[in-house]
């Protein structure tokens, strides 16, 4: 049975992004009170449209799943990573590669746990996020909109408290736990002075919608609705395009810090230069019309020395953010959410919320954001290797599982273990016909220290 007390909730919640909501609907299902602060009024458009299928285990937990179906938000089938060798500045590794200029994967290839469809979802990220927080809220979460948290007492007794302002009156509510899901903002983590920046992932983002962007390319007819990656003939940098709905296309480019315009004013003609690189992105692009600003998002990518503590715990981008080239940030806040919320509803059955009730959280996450981080950097370190990986039968299916966000079951799969061993000969060998192909991030710069 649980105990619950005189504090206004049991767990306060900040954030009503995807993390925050998930960790609503998990508390709120198992009958635990709590109240999410979200600082915007939603609906608020949103970078990060398209999803890995391990999402969809948290949808069904949360019987979210029929609301995503009725959406009707473009279906994600798959990935492709497309090169252009053609163009005449174009100088990628994939030139190595007997298989051509692209590389693919579909989801249905392998079955997972708790994923009981052959895809995922893209999404507008005002709309989705709207849906998935009122449906905490049906599920019996308490949600304030338009309420910016501005600090957090942990030591505060006899529980801790929120802050908030209404008005000018600066009011506040205790709770017995506090989840910090407050993106990219990291409210708690920078209270606590716990961020650690990456030094090796400082990329830059460029992105807008298109509507009437032909997504169909007949060198790929069945993929029109799979997510694009368009590498550039620039180091590390690379274009996104991702189905919003029939007919608008989200298109955005990432680069690293040193490629990426001082000004505002030069950031456009410079997507339009990079786009331009990639004929066949452009040819198509030209044709579409632009209907929204574009929008920057800079040298995004950090840890927190650890993501729980005696009565708090981080979620989603609150807690580290990875490079996106994945797709991985919605689903690490989903299964954040998932695991952090087993161990907050078993605290709260022995009312104990001191930081060793959320040891499996910790470990678990930990293995996960590990995995993906390492898989990303020997991505970007070496690049071929990837695309071999995928090509080759032996690997493929495991590479898949990570590409399926399917990450925290194992301390390290076998795979990356693979990909490690190969990358570090290479690094050795001034003579391996791929050692000219290693790339300017190196795996070691960064470990987290959680
Ligand atoms: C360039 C780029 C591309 C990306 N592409 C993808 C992708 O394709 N797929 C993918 O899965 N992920 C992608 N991501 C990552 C994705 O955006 C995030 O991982 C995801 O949104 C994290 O969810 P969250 O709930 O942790 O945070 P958020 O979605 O950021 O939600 C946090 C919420 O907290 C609110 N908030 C902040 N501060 C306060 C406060 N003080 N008080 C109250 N409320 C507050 C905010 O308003 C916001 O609504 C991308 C990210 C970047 C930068």
């Amino acid at each position: 049975m649980i105990s619950m007390t005189n504090a206004d909730f049991e767990v306060g919640i900040i954030g009503g992004g995807p993390g925050g909501a998930a960790t609503a609907g998990y508390l709120a299902k198992a009958g635990i009170p709590c109240v999410v602060f979200e600082r915007e009024l939603f609906p608020r458009p949103h970078i990060g449209e398209s999803f890995v299928p391990a999402t969809t285990r948290v949808f069904r937990d949360l019987d979210f799943i029929d609301e995503m179906e009725k959406a009707g938000f473009p279906k994600k089938f798959g990935a492709v990573w497309t090169a252009n060798s053609k163009a005449p500045t174009y100088s990628h590794d994939w030139d190595e590669l007997p298989a051509g200029d692209f590389a693919d994967i579909r989801f249905e290839e392998r079955e997972q746990e708790g994923v009981d469809r052959r895809y995922t979802y893209h999404v507008d990220r005002g709309k989705f996020d709207l849906l998935f927080l009122q449906h905490a809220h049906k599920l019996g979460a308490a949600v304030y909109e338009g309420v910016k948290v501005t600090s957090v007492d942990l030591n505060a007794e006899p529980y801790p408290r929120l802050y908030f302002k209404m008005g000018s009156k600066e009011m506040f509510v205790t709770v017995k736990m506090v989840v910090d899901a407050s993106g990219r903002d990291t409210l708690l983590g920078n209270q606590l002075r716990i961020k650690i920046k990456d030094p090796v992932f400082n990329q830059f983002a460029f992105h807008t919608w298109f509507e009437g962007y032909e997504r169909l390319d007949p060198r790929y007819p069945d993929k029109a609705d799979y997510i694009f990656i368009h590498f550039l003939p620039m180091t590390n940098s690379w274009i996104w395009q991702i189905p919003i709905t029939d007919t608008i296309t989200s298109i955005g480019i990432v680069t690293q810090r040193q490629h990426f315009p001082k000004t505002r004013e030069d950031r456009e003609k410079w997507f339009w230069d990079c786009i331009m690189t990639r004929p066949d992105v452009y040819e198509r692009l030209r044709k579409s019309e632009r209907v929204r600003p574009f929008k920057e998002e800079g040298d995004y990518s950090y840890a927190m020395k650890q993501v729980a503590g005696d009565r708090w715990a981080l979620v989603g981008d609150a807690g580290r953010f990875v490079d996106p080239i994945f797709s991985s940030g919605v689903s690490i806040a989903l299964n954040g959410a998932r695991l952090a919320t087993a161990d907050i509803i078993r605290a709260a059955e022995i009312g104990d919320y001191r930081r060793p009730s959320f040891e499996t959280f910790e470990r678990t996450l930990r293995w996960g954001t590990r995995n993906w981080y390492d898989f990303i950097t020997m991505y970007y370190r070496l690049n071929v290797l990837f695309t071999m990986f995928i090509q080759d039968p032996r690997y493929r299916i495991d590479v898949l599982k990570l590409l399926q966000g399917d990450v925290y079951d194992e301390e390290t799969p076998e795979v990356l273990r693979k990909m490690k061993d190969i990358v570090t000969s290479v690094e050795q060998n001034p003579n391996h016909v791929w050692h000219k192909l290693l790339g300017d991030l190196t795996c070691t710069a960064f470990k987290p220290s959680f």
